[in-house]
C-alpha cells in the first residue's frame, strides 16, 4: 500500500495516517509527498482511494488553528459500503463519497477530522474556561453537534478499512479485544488516617450546609471504627472479578487548597500501595492541581511516588483533569511516562478524542508526534453526579450506550471511580452502575 500526500502540513498528515493505518489498523504502508498532489491518495494495486483535502492547505500552525477554520455545523450521514452501514460525521468536506471503476473518492476529509479529534487543537483557541481553567465539554464542537458520545474516529477507521477491503487489500488488520479499564484517582486514601484528623474532618462536614448529612453519615462510620473512604477492596475485587488490572493513581504533593492534605507518607497508605502491588494491580501518578503546567512540581511528585512505591511510575491522570494543550502532554513525555488518561471533560461524559483506542499524542506547535500515549477517559462518576446531575436511570442508559460503542469497536472502556464516592451521597446513588460494570459479561 502506498500513500501519496501533498507537500503541505507533512508532519501533521503523516501523524494522522500513522494513527489511522499503523496504530489502529496495524497495516504497513509507504508514504510519499508530491508537489502536485492536492488530496490524499491511497494506492493498492490498480485501485485508488482518494480522500479529499479540505483543511491542510497551509504549513503554519498559527494559520491552521483558528476559530474561522472550525465548521459551524457538522453533518452526519449513513454510508453503505458493500452492503454494510457505516455512520459518519463530516467535520470537514461533504458527507458523501463517489466511485468510478478504479477510484473511490471520499469527499469527507476524514484526515483533518481525525487530526482535529486526536490533537484537540480546538481547545487551544481563546474562549471560555471554567474556574479551573478547563475547556468545557459543552463548548466543544463534538458536544454541540451531538457526537461527543460517539467515537467518531473509530467510525472513520471502519470506513477506511471497508474501502481498503473493497480495493482488495491483502494485509490483515490488527486484532483487538474489548477491555474494561478501571482507574481510580486516590485523592484522599483515608478519611480517618488518624483519630484527631478524623474528628476534625467530621466537624468540618457537620458545619457545612451542603455536607451536613454526609457528616452525620461519617460520624456513624467513625463510631463503628470504620473509614468511609476505605473502599479500595471493592475496586480490587471488582477488577479481579472482571479478570483485569485496576489502576490506582496516587497523589504525591499538596501545593494549594485544591490538593487534599498529603497522606503519602502515612503507614496506612504505604500498606495500601503494597496490597495493590501484591494483588497484581497498577500504581500510577495523580499529579497535583498546579502540576499540569509546572515541570518542577510534576517531576518532584513522580520521584516521590516512585520512592514510596518502590517502583517506576509511568501512567496516571492529572488531578481535576487539568490540561493545557500541548504543555501537559509534553510534561508527561519529558518524564518518560508511557500513558496519560486525563482526556475527558469534567462536565460531560463521552469521547473527548473521539476514539476508544490508545494513541500517540501530537504537539501541534512543535509539529511532532510524541511517544506518550493517551488513553482517553470515557466515564467519570463525578461528571454524572456533580456536573450533569442526572437520575440513576438516565445515567445507566447513557453509560450502557457508551460501553456498547466501545464494545462495537473492540476498544478500551476506561472509567474512573473515586474511593471517596461510594459512601458520599452525591455519588453513591450511582453505585449500582459500578456494580453493573463489574458484572459485565463480554
Ligand atoms: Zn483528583
Amino acid at each position: 500500500m502506498k500513500i501519496i500526500i501533498p507537500n503541505i502540513a507533512v508532519p501533521e498528515v503523516k501523524y494522522t495516517f500513522h494513527c489511522l493505518i499503523k496504530e489502529f489498523l496495524g497495516l504497513e504502508y509507504k508514504i510519499e509527498t508530491s508537489p502536485t498532489a492536492k488530496d490524499f491518495t491511497i494506492i493498492i494495486g490498480s485501485k485508488k482511494l482518494v480522500i479529499q483535502n479540505h483543511f491542510f492547505k497551509n504549513d503554519d500552525p498559527q494559520v491552521l488553528y483558528q476559530k474561522q477554520n472550525l465548521p459551524t455545523q457538522v453533518i452526519s450521514n449513513e454510508w453503505i459500503i458493500e452492503g454494510k452501514q457505516y455512520p459518519l460525521y463530516a467535520i470537514f468536506g461533504k458527507p458523501t463519497w463517489t466511485e468510478t471503476k478504479d477510484e473511490i473518492i471520499v469527499e469527507a476529509d476524514i484526515i483533518a477530522a481525525t487530526f482535529f479529534m486526536l490533537t484537540r487543537w480546538e481547545e487551544t483557541l481563546a474562549g471560555e474556561r471554567d474556574k479551573h481553567q478547563r475547556f468545557l465539554g459543552k463548548n466543544s464542537l463534538a458536544y454541540q453537534n451531538g457526537f461527543l458520545e460517539k467515537p467518531i474516529v473509530n467510525q472513520y477507521v471502519e470506513i477506511v478499512w471497508a474501502f481498503l477491503q473493497k480495493s482488495k487489500i491483502t494485509q490483515t488488520r490488527k486484532q483487538r479485544t474489548f477491555e474494561i479499564v478501571p482507574t481510580h484517582d486516590v485523592d484522599i486514601p483515608f478519611l480517618f488516617p488518624s483519630f484527631m484528623y478524623g474528628l476534625r474532618t467530621i466537624a468540618r462536614y457537620l458545619i457545612s450546609p451542603t455536607y451536613f448529612w454526609d457528616g452525620i453519615n461519617y460520624l456513624k462510620f467513625y463510631l463503628k471504627g470504620e473509614d468511609p473512604y476505605d473502599t479500595h477492596e471493592v475496586f480490587l475485587e471488582g477488577a479481579e472479578k472482571l479478570g483485569v488490572k485496576a489502576h490506582f493513581f496516587f497523589m504525591a504533593g499538596c501545593h494549594n487548597r485544591f490538593d487534599p492534605r498529603d497522606q503519602l507518607a502515612h503507614p496506612k497508605v504505604k500498606a495500601l500501595i503494597e496490597k495493590i502491588k501484591k494483588r497484581g494491580h497498577q500504581i500510577g501518578l495523580h499529579p497535583s492541581y498546579k502540576s499540569y503546567d509546572d515541570p518542577t512540581i510534576f517531576s518532584q511528585e513522580k520521584k516521590r511516588l516512585e520512592k514510596v512505591a518502590g517502583q517506576k511510575v509511568t501512567t496516571g491522570r492529572q488531578h481535576y483533569l487539568r490540561f493545557k494543550n500541548p504543555t501537559t502532554w509534553n510534561l508527561w513525555e519529558n518524564e518518560n511516562m508511557k500513558w496519560d488518561s486525563t482526556m475527558s471533560y469534567a462536565d460531560e461524559i463521552g469521547f473527548r478524542n473521539g476514539v476508544c483506542y490508545p494513541f500517540p499524542v501530537f504537539d501541534i506547535f512543535a509539529r511532532k508526534k510524541l511517544n506518550l500515549l493517551e488513553r482517553s477517559l470515557i466515564l467519570m462518576e463525578g461528571t454524572l453526579g456533580l456536573y450533569m446531575d442526572i437520575s440513576l436511570d438516565k445515567a445507566k442508559g447513557r453509560v450502557g450506550e457508551l460501553i456498547n460503542q466501545v464494545k462495537k469497536y473492540d476498544g478500551d472502556f476506561v472509567f474512573l471511580w473515586h474511593n471517596s464516592s461510594l459512601n458520599l451521597r452525591q455519588y453513591s446513588k450511582y453505585n449500582s452502575i459500578l456494580t453493573e460494570i463489574y458484572n459485565y459479561k463480554k
